[in-house]
């Protein structure tokens, strides 16, 4: 069995985006000021505002999780509740952190198809009750790209953000692959989020080609009030912050974000296009950004796993999941196909 140098597993397996790297490095040439008042922090945040086209608040953090949970935090207090769908990553995967931060927001779920939150859905949640005892919804939370692999349009934002004026409800965007649905969508980055009501984004860099790190915008300025105690006080100001800033100038430069990330799209596109059709396998959710969910027979699985394919089965509704990056190769590509169609 030859060795893998590339899994699918994850987009987090990948490396560091070689002009990511040459940031850290040109980001390690002298002293600087610290926690985030260095210059590169400020260049950053600059070039943020700019790709966004609005004067937005910028703060840096660890990780997907320390985003998402400050964030929304930051947008209820403990007595209100936080509507997202059921496969939401702050339900699945962050250890209850935004419950924790928030200090005991609740999180009620709804459903929609394809891991999209819907309208209607949104508004059975809120008028379930409207009494002192149930807490007061306050907040939606979207992931763009989802959980499985699909985007929300322009159009399905705006329908979510009617429902959001309506209900007076503010919105949170759990971008951890933002990257990804701008590259599917062809879209500019202000069309899908603040001029879609928006009030929050949680921008990934991690999986765009980052070694850490994930930008919060505050599109509201007065959403963002203190929130620089708030990250000090849950252990998410970096000290040396320009490390965590100073790499996202090279995924922003020459719009190498978009490059990263429709590499990946493109790469799960054939994927997608390699498997399907094939006799045993059912290609389960609408390829939409840079991740392809099959069902497979067992034997399939344990035959890939023999192989040394890494993958994960239990996101989603139970088919294995494979996931581009931005450095995957379309050999890579072609020896998975490969593995999968020796195995049926
Ligand atoms: C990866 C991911 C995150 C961030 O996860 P961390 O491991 O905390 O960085 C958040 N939301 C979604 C949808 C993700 O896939």
């Amino acid at each position: 069995m030859p060795e893998k140098t590339q899994q699918f597993a994850s987009d987090n397996y990948s490396g560091i985006c070689p002009e990511a790297l040459e940031y850290t490095v040109k980001a390690n040439q002298r002293h600087e000021t610290a926690y985030g008042t260095d210059p590169w922090t400020a260049k950053v945040s600059d070039r943020l505002r700019e790709l966004f086209e609005i004067d937005a608040e910028v703060y840096f953090v660890f990780n997907g999780t320390a985003a998402n949970s400050l964030a929304l935090s930051a947008l209820c207090q403990s007595y209100h509740s936080i509507i997202g769908h059921e496969l939401a990553h702050i339900e699945t995967d962050e250890c209850g952190a935004p419950e924790f931060f928030s200090n005991g927001s609740k999180i009620l779920l709804g459903g929609g198809d394809n891991g999209k939150l819907t309208p209607a859905a949104i508004e059975q949640l809120v008028k379930k009750r409207s009494d002192i005892h149930y807490p007061k919804p306050k907040v939606i939370t979207l992931t763009q790209a989802t959980e499985v692999g699909t985007v929300y349009s322009r159009d399905e934002l705006l329908e979510i953000r009617n429902v959001a004026d309506k209900y007076a409800l503010k919105i949170h965007m759990d971008g951890a692959r933002f990257a990804n649905a701008v590259a599917s969508l062809k879209v500019k980055p202000k069309e899908i989020t603040w001029q879609c009501g928006v009030d929050v984004l949680c921008f990934g860099g991690t999986k765009n080609g980052l070694a850490v790190g994930e930008v919060i915008l505050f599109f509201r300025k007065k959403q963002a009030e203190d929130f620089d105690y708030r990250c000090k006080q849950a252990g998410q100001l970096a000290s040396k912050m320009r490390f965590l800033s100073a790499p996202w100038l090279g995924l922003l430069e020459n719009d190498i974000w978009l490059k990263n990330a429709g590499n990946a799209n493109e790469r799960a596109a054939s994927l997608e296009r390699q498997l399907n059709g094939l006799p045993g396998l059912k290609l389960m959710f609408p390829r939409q950004a840079n991740s392809v969910f099959v069902q497979m027979p067992p034997h399939v699985l344990d035959h890939l796993h023999q192989q040394g394919w890494h993958f994960y089965t239990f996101i989603g509704a139970g088919g294995a999941r494979f996931m581009c990056s931005w450095d995957t190769t379309e050999e890579s590509v072609q020896a998975l196909v490969g593995d999968i169609k020796a195995a049926l």
